[in-house]
């Protein structure tokens, strides 16, 4: 069994590896465990905001990643039915708040490997997998948690905390008994790669991150550097079960038909890898019960246009274990501050990210053509207004939802 001053972590994704290595860097004992034996390479997080940026300089993390991603200053909305540019939102205009100011598009498993990296130098960070976490009780003094090792057998680990990080279907959410309240979306998505250039003239002059309205031929269109840094295009299809062409949904000649109808630059795409995903908005009725917390998509799942989930969850991550040092270190009381991390990132996730990934699908989507104009003449009069311009790009780069979180007591 492992000594119990250490904080228990499920879940090796960016959440549990950033807030493992925060709380290890500021010399609290973690162990982290993961069922995966490596890092997952499928298509997820691409875009982390500027704030989030901001958050992970303090700790050593941005300066490795930007060199693996892509600087994207700016994002585009675009209109299918005549490929006109409705808005464009440049984040240099907040140069004045933000250190970084640009989105970096890069891949979520360069963001936990470099973690991993950074955190192997410190003997306070423990990485166990493959390692499935498969229970835990609580007690007045701390945690046990039942994990099953690569030899299949059971082992117990004590500790002052458990976090669960472990991802939308998590465990230790559902062991604590917290009901994740919402509701799953009836089109799925999916996302296939390509080398095409839709960055050149011919490929509609895109810049790095473009969302495309439309009521059926709707996608987002994100650039991402790819292991060899030449650039790979991820395209976001939304794939209905009663798809009109028959095809078999995520097929390739279903994707190959679906990419050509949203970006009809080329008769026919080269692609790489197609991956299907099924999409849920839900936010868990508390983050914290007694010794276990939730964060990131443990704790809330939405879209990902707008790229929030990493991100809220990354802040999810620092707020918590800033507050878990205090108690680690100064003995404070800790009832009184995890209440307060639920206070703060509970409802403003539900203010800001689900309620801004949920309206960015509306938008994208939009059927009924008055709606749809007067949804685009809005976005477009407020990419045009510096001081709508600034305010949309504040919350939509969660920055309004960490400042309302600060004067949360
Ligand atoms: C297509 C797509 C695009 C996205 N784009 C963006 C974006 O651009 N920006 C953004 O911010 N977000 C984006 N997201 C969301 C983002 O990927 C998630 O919010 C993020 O992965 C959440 O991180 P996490 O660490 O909370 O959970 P996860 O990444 O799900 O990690 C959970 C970890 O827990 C492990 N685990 C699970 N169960 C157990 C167990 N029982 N025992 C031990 N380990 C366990 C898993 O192996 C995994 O490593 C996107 C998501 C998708 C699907």
């Amino acid at each position: 069994m492992t000594q119990d001053n250490r904080i228990l972590i499920s879940g090796a994704g960016p959440v549990g590896s950033i807030t493992g290595y925060y709380l290890a860097k500021h010399g609290v004992p973690v162990s982290v465990f993961d069922t995966a034996p490596l890092t997952p390479r499928d298509h997820r997080a691409s875009t982390v905001h500027p704030t989030t940026l901001q958050m992970l300089a303090s700790i050593g993390i941005t300066e490795k990643i930007i060199p693996q991603g892509i600087i994207s200053p700016i994002f585009q909305f675009r209109d299918r039915f005549d490929d006109r540019v409705v808005a464009e939102f440049d984040y240099g205009i907040l140069s004045d708040i933000f250190d970084f100011p640009f989105a970096l598009q890069v891949e979520q498993h360069k963001v936990i490997n470099t973690t991993h990296e950074i955190a192997k130098e410190y003997d306070t960070f423990e990485l166990r997998r493959p390692c499935e976490v498969i229970g835990h009780v609580q007690d007045e003094d701390g945690v046990t948690l039942k994990v099953k090792n690569q030899e299949g057998e059971i082992e117990d680990h004590r500790g002052l905390f458990l976090l669960g990080t472990d991802g939308g279907r998590s465990v230790t959410r559902k062991d604590a008994g917290i009901d994740f309240p919402g509701f799953t979306w009836p089109d799925r998505f999916v996302i296939a790669t390509t080398e095409y250039d839709f960055g050149t003239q011919k490929g509609g002059k895109h810049h790095y991150r473009n969302y495309v309205a439309h009521p059926v031929q709707w996608c987002a269109l994100i650039k991402v550097a790819g292991d060899d840094m030449a650039g790979l295009w991820r395209i976001l299809l939304p794939a209905m079960d009663d798809d009109p062409s028959g095809l078999e949904i995520g097929s390739s000649e279903w994707v190959q038909k679906k990419f050509v109808e949203c970006l009809p630059y080329e008769d026919e795409y080269k692609i790489i890898d197609i991956n299907p995903y099924n999409v849920h908005q839900r936010v868990a009725e508390t983050f914290h019960k007694g010794r276990v917390l939730l964060a990131g998509d443990a704790a809330h799942v939405n879209n990902p246009l707008g790229g929030m989930g990493m991100n809220g969850g990354i802040h999810d991550g620092v707020n918590l274990a800033e507050k878990l040092l205090h108690i680690w270190r100064e003995d404070k009381s800790a009832n009184e501050l995890l209440a307060q991390y639920d206070r703060q990132r509970r409802p403003t996730a539900l203010k800001y990210v689900q309620a801004q990934s949920i309206a960015n699908k509306e938008l994208l989507q939009e059927t009924d053509m008055q709606q749809r104009r007067q949804r685009l003449d809005v976005l477009a009069a407020t990419a045009e207004d510096r001081d709508r311009c600034r305010g949309y790009l504040k919350k939509s780069s969660l920055w309004t939802m960490l400042e309302e979180a600060k004067n949360i007591t």
